[in-house]
C-alpha cells in the first residue's frame, strides 16, 4: 500500500521505522511520475535531518572481497553502536538475476543486525539514473538515523567516479597479483582514492600483500592527490580474519577530522550538491527532449535530412530545441 500523504513517510523515516524507510526507497526507485514527485517532496523535508553521516564509498574488482570487507567493517561498527546503511551503485544489476551488489545474501551476518540496513542496487538503468536513486536513498537513510553510509560499486566502467562524487571518503580495495590494468591503476582509479587497501593479507599471502602495498604506495606518488589536506595511505587488511579493519576505520575518521577542521568537508559537500543539481538538470532536459511528442514526430525526418546534407546540423538542432518551448514536464 502506498500512502498519498508525504508526512506519513517523513514522520516514519525520522522515527526510524524500517518498513516506512523501505517504502520510501520504493517510491524513489519507482518509474511513475506521481511516485517520483512524492519522493521529491519527502526528500526535501528530510534533507535537514540528513548530512550528518560518514559517507564511505568502496570499489574493487569482483572477487576482491568487497562484501566480506563491508560485512566485517559493518559488524565492527554496529558493535561500536553505529547504525550502518549499505547501498550500491551497479547499473548492470538485474534484480532477478541472482547476486547483485550489496545483496543481503552476500552479507548474511550484517543483514540480520538490527542496527544495519542493506539495500541492493536499484535495478539496471543508466548510470545517472541508478546514481540518482542511490543518492536520494542515502539522504533518506541518514534522516532515519544511520550514521555510517557505505556505498559499494564494482571497479568497472564509470561508476567509480560517480560514487566518488557522492561520498566523503573513497576507498579502493585491491588484492595482490590481480594485475594493475585489471584493477584500474592504468585508468586513474588511484586519483579518486582517499585510501588504497590491499585485502586478503592473511595466511601465506601476507608477504605478497605487503609487497603489493609498497607498489601501490609508489604508484600513488605519481598521481595527483585530490585533496590539499590529505595524502592517501596504502594499507593491508584481511576482511576474512577481520585484521586491519579497525585501522581502516580509524583512517576514515582521521580524514574526516582533517576535512572538518580545514573546512574542506563542507566545501566538498557543497560542490557535490551543485554538481548533482547540474547532472539532474542535464538528465531532465534530455528526458524532456526525448519524451516530447513533437520531437518524436519530426526527429526521424530531420535526422535523415541532416545525414543527407539537406539541412545543416545547427539549424536542425535549433529547430528541434524550439519544439520544447511550450513543453510541460511529463
Ligand atoms: P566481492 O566480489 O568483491 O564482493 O568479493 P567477496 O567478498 O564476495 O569475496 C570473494 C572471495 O574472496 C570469497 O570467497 C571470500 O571468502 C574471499 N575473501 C574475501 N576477503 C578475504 C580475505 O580477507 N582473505 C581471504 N583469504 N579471502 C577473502
Amino acid at each position: 500500500m502506498i500512502s498519498k500523504d508525504p508526512q506519513y513517510y517523513v514522520r516514519g523515516v525520522i522515527e526510524g521505522d524500517r518498513r516506512i524507510l523501505a517504502k520510501t526507497i520504493t517510491l524513489i526507485e519507482s518509474s511513475l511520475y506521481a511516485h517520483q514527485e512524492m519522493a521529491r517532496t519527502i526528500i526535501d523535508q528530510l534533507l535537514p535531518y540528513a548530512a550528518k553521516a560518514v559517507r564511505l564509498g568502496i570499489t574493487g574488482i569482483p572477487g576482491v572481497g568487497k562484501s566480506t570487507f563491508i560485512e566485517s567493517l559493518g559488524m565492527m561498527l554496529v558493535k561500536k553502536q553505529h547504525r550502518v546503511a549499505v547501498l550500491a551503485v551497479d547499473p548492470s544489476s538485474k534484480r532477478s538475476g541472482g547476486s547483485v551488489l550489496a545483496d543481503k545474501t552476500r552479507m548474511e551476518k550484517l543483514a540480520v543486525e538490527e542496527r544495519a540496513f542493506i539495500r541492493p542496487s536499484p535495478s539496471s538503468g543508466t548510470l545517472g539514473g541508478v546514481a540518482r536513486k542511490t543518492r536520494e536513498t542515502m539522504i533518506v537513510c541518514e534522516a532515519a538515523g544511520y550514521d555510517v553510509m557505505i556505498v559499494e560499486t564494482v571497479g568497472v566502467g564509470q561508476s567509480e567516479t560517480t560514487v566518488a562524487s557522492m561520498v566523503d571518503f573513497f576507498l579502493v580495495l585491491m588484492i595482490a597479483g590481480a594485475g594493475d590494468e585489471l584493477q584500474g591503476i592504468k585508468k586513474g582509479i588511484l586519483e579518486l582514492a582517499d585510501a588504497v587497501v590491499v585485502n586478503k593479507a592473511d595466511g601465506g599471502n601476507i608477504q605478497k600483500a605487503e609487497l603489493a602495498r609498497q607498489q601501490y604506495e609508489n604508484a600513488l606518488h605519481f598521481s595527483t592527490p585530490n585533496s590539499p589536506n590529505w595524502t592517501p595511505p596504502v594499507m593491508t587488511c584481511s576482511a576474512l580474519e577481520m585484521t586491519g579493519i579497525d585501522v581502516v576505520w580509524q583512517t576514515v575518521l582521521n580524514h574526516r577530522d582533517k576535512l572538518i577542521n580545514t573546512g574542506e568537508l563542507e566545501e566538498k559537500r557543497q560542490k557535490q550538491a551543485l554538481d548533482w543539481m547540474w547532472a539532474l538538470i542535464e538528465e531532465g532536459l534530455k528526458e524532456r527532449f526525448y519524451k516530447n511528442a513533437e520531437v518524436a514526430k519530426v526527429l526521424p525526418k530531420i535526422t535523415r535530412a541532416v545525414k543527407n546534407g539537406e539541412t545543416a546540423a545547427t539549424l536542425a538542432a535549433s529547430n528541434l530545441l524550439l519544439l520544447l518551448e511550450n513543453d510541460l514536464p511529463v
